[in-house]
This record gives structure tokens, sequence and C-alpha cells, in this order.
């Protein structure tokens, strides 16, 4: 495999082990070889398009994949062809070989986990910085913008033909996962396999059109709640969003996914969360930062995880204390960095 240095020695050592393993599932008598496909909870476009370029490339090669995933995929995500495979339900015969995309924990996949465990062989793929390692391989570099890019390099390995599903797939992945080439981890490796995938026949004027322009009136009022909750001190953006919120709008869980991005935004904001009240004593929050604040660090703090600049934890306590507790941890973090920058 000759990758041009893009990955790290030990992700370019497990990409070939990865590609022994892929060629074998599919010699293996077809019939009876079996891979299993998944990715994270409450799954993103990265999440979904790695997950569904891989069952085509697999598919593509003749061997059989369950494509199985805790939560059904985002709206955005629902016209790339091949997300009819994905269902939630967990097929009775272990796997021969499990596939975990962008997760970076076996916790992180939800009741996947149990059949990721009883697979012959897992391979990871993933472009976290901090994460529990759990597969047998793993191809993991953070340098990359996208767990696509990651899938990409293992397709050419695989001398697998990116046929346009499968590129299209892999630029979702890229573009939500860089914020349309805005965040700091579009580098350009980003843009050459975003040319690439061009090239292969990636619609991308489709994919923006539903990522970014598809949004329903109800996140719009939903935005509208958040806003009226805002906090903003010491440069740190807070909106809690209550069940009632989602009740009088009428907006679904998934559909608050837009308001993070204003609070993130905002003049003299570096650090902003979200926290959606999922239960009495539960509150999801969802946590961006911008250059020099890794937010990561304070999702492991309180529980969770992710990349430097978005990252999430979940914070058993009702709404409002939650949000509290949340102020706190972050102010501590914003104090040490004040302090280590004088
Ligand atoms: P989001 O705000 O979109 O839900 O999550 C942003 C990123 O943070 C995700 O891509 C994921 O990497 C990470 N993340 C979110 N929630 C959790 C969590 O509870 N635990 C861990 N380890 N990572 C999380
Ligand atoms: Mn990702």
């Amino acid at each position: 495999v000759d990758l041009n240095g893009c990955l790290n020695p030990e992700a370019t050592r497990a990409l070939v082990q990865a590609v022994r393993m892929l060629e074998t599932a599919s010699l293996d008598d077809k019939s009876s070889s079996r891979v299993l496909l998944t990715t994270h909870v409450n799954p993103d476009g990265d999440a979904v398009g790695s997950t569904i370029a891989l069952a085509h490339a697999l598919r593509d090669r003749g061997t059989t994949v369950d494509v199985v995933l805790a939560d059904p995929p985002p709206v955005y995500c629902k016209f790339l062809p091949g997300v009819e495979w994905i269902t939630p339900c967990i097929p009775s015969m272990p796997p021969d070989l499990a596939i975990v995309c962008d997760a970076a924990g076996i916790d992180r996949i939800g009741p996947v986990d149990h059949a990721v465990k009883v697979a012959r062989q897992t391979i990871e793929i993933d472009h976290h910085g901090v994460a529990r390692p759990f597969g047998d391989v793993r191809v993991v570099d953070d340098n990359c913008a996208a767990t696509a890019e990651l899938v990409y390099y293992l397709l050419t390995a695989l001398k697998a033909p990116i046929t346009p599903a499968i590129a299209s797939s892999l630029m979702m992945g890229l573009v939500t996962d860089t914020g349309s080439f805005r965040f700091t981890n579009t580098n350009t490796r980003a843009f050459r396999l975003a040319a690439t995938l061009m090239e292969a026949g990636a619609d991308l004027s489709r994919i923006m059109d539903q990522v970014y322009d598809q949004k329903t009136v109800s996140s719009l009022r939903l935005l509208e709640r958040a806003i009226s909750h805002l906090r903003i001190a010491n440069s740190f953006a807070s909106a809690t969003l209550s069940r009632h919120d989602f009740q009088q709008t009428g907006a679904t869980q998934g559909e608050a996914e837009g308001v993070i991005g204003h609070l993130r935004s905002l003049k003299g904001v570096q650090v902003a969360a979200v926290l959606r009240e999922t239960g009495p004593a539960e509150a999801r929050v969802s946590l961006r930062g911008r250059p020099g604040y890794n937010v990561a660090e304070i999702a492991a703090l309180m529980g969770g995880g992710g990349h430097a600049a978005a990252a999430g934890c979940t914070i058993y306590l009702p709404l409002d204390e939650a949000e509290r507790r949340l102020r706190e941890t972050v102010y501590k973090f914003l104090d040490q960095i004040k302090k280590s920058v004088s």
C-alpha cells in the first residue's frame, strides 16, 4: 500500500492488515461470511457516510454486510443511496468481522456493542485523538479530517472502484466533519480528497442542499427558544433546550443540531454549549471550541469525549443544574488557559 505517508505508521500497518482481513472475508464462502458495519450513537454525516461507503464497496465485491446502527441516520443523509440498508436489528448470527467507524470507544455504539463483542474479529476506523481502543486492528489517525478519509484510503488499498454512490457518501463525511472546510481539521489532504471524490462523481450540490438548505420551520422555532435562553459570560456561550421547548415547537432532538453553530459563531465566544433535556435528570451536552480551546478536555471532565473543536457528554442532573455544573467546569477550564497564556 502506497499512501505517500498520508497516515501515521501504525495506522498504515493496520490498514494493510485490514485489507488482508477484508480480502479473506470476500474469498471465504460468501454465503456464510458476514461483515457487520456500525458507528456511533446519534450518527452524524461522517458516521453514516463512512459506514455506507464501506457497505457499498463490500457489497460490490460480493460480501454480505449488515449495516446495524443504534440510531437512525440524520435527515440530511437520507438521500444517500444505501441508507435503506441501515437497520437497528442485530443479526442472530455472530459476524465474522465487525467494522466500527468513527467511534472513540465500544461504549459509543449503543446496544450494537453486543454484536461487535461476539464478532470473530473487529476493525476500528477512526480519527478521534483520544480513544479507548477495542479493535483487533485499529486504523486510527487523528490527522484525518474525517473517518471518511480513512475509509477512502482503505478502499483504495483494496482496489475497490470508487463509484458515484461511494464518492457521495465519503464527501458527506468530509463536508460535515470539516464544517464545509471551515474547521481547523481542514488540511491539504482534505481538499485533495474532495477533488478526487468530485472526479469520481460525488454529488456535492445535493449534499450541500441537504445539509444546509432543507431547514424545517420547527428547527427555526427551536433556535428561537435556544436564543431566548442564551447566556454569555467569560467568552462562554450556552443555551438550554427543555422538553417543553421541543413539545412547543414540535421539533425533534435531531433538529437541535444546528443551534450550536450559531452560538459558536458569536464574536468573542471561545467555547459554546447547547444542553438538551433528554430526561428528568439527564442533559445531553454539545460543546464547540475555537482553536486553542480543546473542548474534548471539558467533555472528558464530565465523562464524555470527542474532538478538540467538537465534543459532547451527558450530565445526569436536571437541566438547570446541569447547566450550572457545566458553567463551573468551563470557567475553571478557561481560567487555566488564561493562566497558562499569561
Ligand atoms: P455532538 O455535539 O455533535 O453530539 O458531538 C460532537 C462530537 O463529540 C461527536 O462527533 C463525538 O465525537 C463526541 N461526543 C459527543 N458526545 C459524546 C459522549 O457522550 N462521549 C464521547 N466519548 N464523545 C462524545
Ligand atoms: Mn467523524
